[in-house]
C-alpha cells in the first residue's frame, strides 16, 4: 500500500477508496449470506470461504487498523453490521503477545492476514480447562472457525517474538458487546466484555473514484 492511500489528510476520499473495497465487498457478500438464513454449518463454510478470499491479499487494511500496541493485542472494529448480525475486526498482536484462555459464545471464523499465530483449544475436565488435542498454526490465508458447537474455548498467541502478527476475525454478534469470559487453566472464570481499541471506523463506502474514473 501506498503513502497515499494510508494517509487521510492527502486526499482521502481518491486514495481510500480502491484500497478498501476487498473489505467492502466482503462485508457486502457476508450480509447477503446472513440474509438467506443459513445454518451455522453454512455459516462457517460459506463464510468461511468469504473470509478465506479476503485474507489471501494483504493490501486493504488501512495502517490505522495494523497498528500494534506495546502493552497489549489490539482488537480494531472494521465494520459492525446494522442489525448487529455480524461485526469485523482485525486483531493486531505484537511480537509474542497472547490472549488468556477465553469463550466466544457465538460463532467465530479467524483468517489469518500476516504473520502466524497459533490456537490451543480447550476442553473443561475435572473441573480444569486442559488443552484439547494439538495447537493450530495459522499461516496467512488460513480460516479456522470457532463456536459453541464446534469448540468454543481457545488460547492465541502470536508465533512470532520478532515481529508483528494479524489475523481478521468474523463474529456472529457485535463481539465487543458480547458478555464472555476468561478462565484460568485451575478452572476458575471471570466475565469480561472487549470492546473495542478503536472509535473510528474505516471508511468502505466512499465510491467517488470509482465513479469519477468511469
Ligand atoms: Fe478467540
Amino acid at each position: 500500500m501506498s503513502e497515499a492511500a494510508i494517509a487521510p489528510s492527502i486526499a482521502p476520499s481518491i486514495a481510500a477508496a480502491p484500497a478498501i473495497a476487498p473489505l467492502r465487498d466482503f462485508v457486502t457478500a457476508f450480509a447477503r449470506l446472513l440474509d438467506e438464513h443459513p445454518d451455522e454449518a453454512r455459516v462457517i463454510t460459506q463464510g468461511g470461504a468469504l473470509l478465506r478470499r479476503l485474507v489471501s491479499r494483504d493490501d486493504w487494511l488501512p495502517e490505522a487498523f495494523a497498528q500494534p500496541d506495546p502493552t497489549r493485542y489490539q482488537q480494531f472494529l472494521l465494520h459492525a453490521d446494522s442489525a448487529e448480525r455480524f461485526s469485523v475486526v482485525s486483531f493486531v498482536w505484537g511480537p509474542s503477545q497472547a490472549t488468556p484462555i477465553h469463550d466466544h459464545t457465538v460463532w467465530g471464523l479467524i483468517g489469518m492476514l500476516r504473520g502466524a499465530e497459533e490456537s490451543q483449544g480447550y476442553v473443561q475436565r475435572d473441573g480444569r480447562w486442559v488443552p484439547d488435542g494439538p495447537a493450530l498454526r495459522l499461516q496467512p490465508g488460513d480460516v479456522e472457525p470457532v463456536s459453541p458447537t464446534v469448540g468454543d474455548v481457545h488460547r492465541v498467541r502470536n508465533l512470532y517474538d520478532d515481529r508483528v502478527s494479524i489475523s481478521i476475525h468474523v463474529y456472529g454478534a457485535n463481539i465487543g458487546a458480547v458478555r464472555r469470559h476468561t478462565y484460568l487453566e485451575s478452572g476458575g472464570g471471570k466475565p469480561f466484555v472487549s470492546g473495542y481499541s478503536n472509535t473510528l471506523l474505516p471508511n468502505l463506502w466512499d465510491r467517488s473514484a470509482e465513479l469519477r474514473g468511469a
